[in-house]
């Protein structure tokens, strides 16, 4: 008998699907390079954003595993040199990690990875996008707010931001009105 599921449980099912296979890219990816799927998500993160929060403990919480998990990912990247620890000047057992030459090199080989993703969604209109964009934003702002996605660099969560989260919105470091679709998810400037 065909089975009736309500709207939510119809979304989340698909965002179980997009994720499945945006794993199954990267695990594609991983193989051809040698490396596991989370040591490329910390080469790709670490390569795009800022030196202060490439370190073991952010990692742990980006990706919502332990620190001992992101320390021996961390370890054999620094082994096979794509990774170098820059050390803090007052506290010599604290360190960020910044990418080697042969890391960015690796990096601009692998950001490819869900291309036929970005394919597929440029078949869609304008509007379509906007609208799956807004509803994902705010999802992922309020699951922060439970607890359940630790680490999000969002307007909504960023001192900078000022608005009422539905349809105006405010950044006072750009001094400047962002519309729906201009709203960051992971933006390098967010303060909390
Ligand atoms: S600094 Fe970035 S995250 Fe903060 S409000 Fe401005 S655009 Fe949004």
């Amino acid at each position: 008998m065909l089975s009736v599921l309500n709207i939510e449980s119809k979304i989340l099912g698909g965002l179980e699907r997009l994720s499945e296979a945006l794993k199954a890219l990267l695990w594609e990816k991983a193989k051809t390079f040698g490396i596991s799927p989370i040591q490329i998500q910390i080469l790709l993160f670490v390569s795009n954003h800022k030196r202060e929060i490439c370190n073991v403990s952010y990692l742990a919480k980006e990706f919502n595993v332990t620190k001992a998990t992101i320390s021996d990912a961390v370890r054999i990247l620094l082994k096979k040199e794509y990774l170098e620890k820059d050390y803090s000047p007052t506290d010599n057992r604290r360190y960020n990690l910044l990418m080697t030459s042969s890391g960015v090199e690796l990096v601009h080989q692998l950001e490819g990875y869900a291309d036929v993703f970005n394919k597929e969604l440029s078949s869609f209109g304008e509007q379509e996008l906007a609208n799956v964009f807004n509803t994902l934003s705010k999802l992922i702002f309020q699951l922060n707010q439970k607890g359940i996605i630790q680490v999000q660099r969002t307007c909504y969560n960023c001192k900078f931001y000022s608005g009422d989260k539905i349809e105006n919105h405010y950044c006072n470091l750009l001094n400047s009105k962002l519309s729906a679709e201009e709203i960051q998810i992971d933006c390098d400037e967010f303060e909390e």
